[in-house]
């Protein structure tokens, strides 16, 4: 027995019906890319098999003459991609990479200044559940209610209130460009460390289209499968200074053997996301998160912050009457997936929210232009008027699939 199929049936049915699932739904995910054969298959290869505790040069393995320049490649790649000094591309996850900074850098109960998870920000950048807020004293900054846009006057006035010992920048669900100049101007007005956390908009950095904070943050982290198309992953990226306390966080501090498969397919993504065919795609998902918002706009919509600079943007379901998790469920059964998402002092709970994410990564990637993303948000649109019609979620579902046909993600 070789292949999955032969060796464990059921597993094989599952992974199957996820193919068919990308396959034949539109995914607007925003945080959801498709990775290319080439990632794919550096992450199915036998680097799986390599223990590589420690870092190119000093392991506490032996054999790792390989895996070594695996990772070298990672390392040299990622550096040249942003102009960074100093780059670990071992986080597990975007919220290991987190972990690893804070603990370089900071010590239990000191004082963290992140976004608030209820205005766009991510759990691990102080919410309450999350270690972040648990292990640190965590202030949040929010929207200006006016523009619905980071209120910069309160980042500064609350640095200046709470004295942090770090600020974090950097966003799940924020469609405009983020300042990180200001951010920094206002970090050094109080000695306090800056941390961007770039994950949702590195894609689009990597291919110059959003400002990089690499040079202008202490700390920088990103995950490398959102905009940037690799595999799942984090890496963390900062100047040269921090290295020995970051390489150390990472291990032994948080993590055991790095996942040198992952790594490897992380090396890949970063050589794909160097090329001009990146940053015309890049500049197509721009392309395509203006056109959607614009005609979702049209058809009566409310845009968070009325547009978008990036990849994704927040869309306002109250003039429809419509919950965020109904309309999910709606878009769902229609071939199309988003995500329910909090919109600014959203009056719904969390699970049920009065907004909807939408991200044009994915789409993008299997080849939709203007034409196509216009006509997708139109049969969003056709989905949230009538959420209780099964004819029209047929009709949108159907219009969904010939789309996905005609755009394959991976064909045969
Ligand atoms: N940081 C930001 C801004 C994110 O949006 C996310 C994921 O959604 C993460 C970190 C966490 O990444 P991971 O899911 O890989 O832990």
């Amino acid at each position: 027995k070789v292949t999955i199929g032969q060796v464990d049936p059921d597993l094989w049915q599952a992974i199957q019906g996820e193919i068919q699932r990308q396959e034949d739904h539109i995914e607007l995910i925003a945080s959801e890319n498709y990775a290319s054969p080439a990632v794919l298959q550096a992450q199915g290869s036998v680097l799986t098999n390599k223990y590589a505790e420690g870092y190119p040069g000093k392991r506490y393995y032996g054999g790792c003459k390989y895996v070594d320049r695996v990772e070298q490649l990672a390392i040299d790649r990622l550096k040249a991609l942003y102009n960074a000094e100093y780059v670990n591309v071992q986080p597990h996850s975007g919220s290991q990479a987190n972990a690893a900074v804070y603990l370089s850098a900071l010590k239990p109960g000191d004082t963290l200044l992140g976004m608030s998870l209820a205005h766009g920000g991510h759990l691990t950048h102080g919410a309450a559940v999350s270690m972040s807020g648990k292990i640190f004293n965590s202030v949040a900054y929010g929207l200006d209610p006016a523009i619905e846009e980071i209120d910069y006057d309160e980042v500064e006035r609350l640095a200046m209130e709470h004295r942090p010992r770090m600020i974090v920048a950097g966003a799940s669900s924020y469609a405009r460009i983020i300042d990180w100049k200001r951010f920094r101007k206002i970090a050094d007005s109080v000695e306090a460390y800056l941390f961007v956390d770039m994950a949702h908009y590195a894609g689009l950095i990597a291919a110059g289209f959003y400002p990089n904070p690499v040079g202008i943050a202490d700390f920088v982290t990103s995950t490398t499968h959102k905009t940037l198309r690799g595999p799942r992953g984090g890496v963390i990226m900062a100047k040269a200074e921090y290295e020995k306390s970051l390489n150390s966080a990472v291990f032994p501090q948080t993590q055991g053997g790095p996942l040198m498969h992952v790594i490897a397919a992380k090396a890949v993504a970063f050589k794909e996301a160097a090329s001009q065919e990146f940053k015309d795609y890049q500049e197509q998902v721009i392309e395509n998160a203006r056109v959607m918002a614009k005609v979702l706009q049209q058809r009566g919509l409310r845009i968070v912050s009325g547009s978008t600079d990036c990849h994704m943007f927040l869309v306002d379901l109250r003039a429809k009457n419509l919950t965020g998790k109904e309309a999910e469920a709606a878009l769902e059964a229609s071939h199309i997936t988003v995500n329910k998402n909090a919109i600014p002092n959203d009056p719904q709970k969390p699970f049920v929210t009065s907004g909807i994410r939408i991200g044009t990564p994915a789409i993008t990637t299997r080849g939709f232009k203007e034409l196509e993303a216009e006509q997708l948000a139109n049969l969003v649109a056709d989905v949230l008027d009538a959420p209780n019609d099964s004819k029209v979620l047929e009709q949108v579902a159907q219009q969904a699939q010939v789309l996905c046909a005609k755009f394959p993600v991976y064909g045969e």
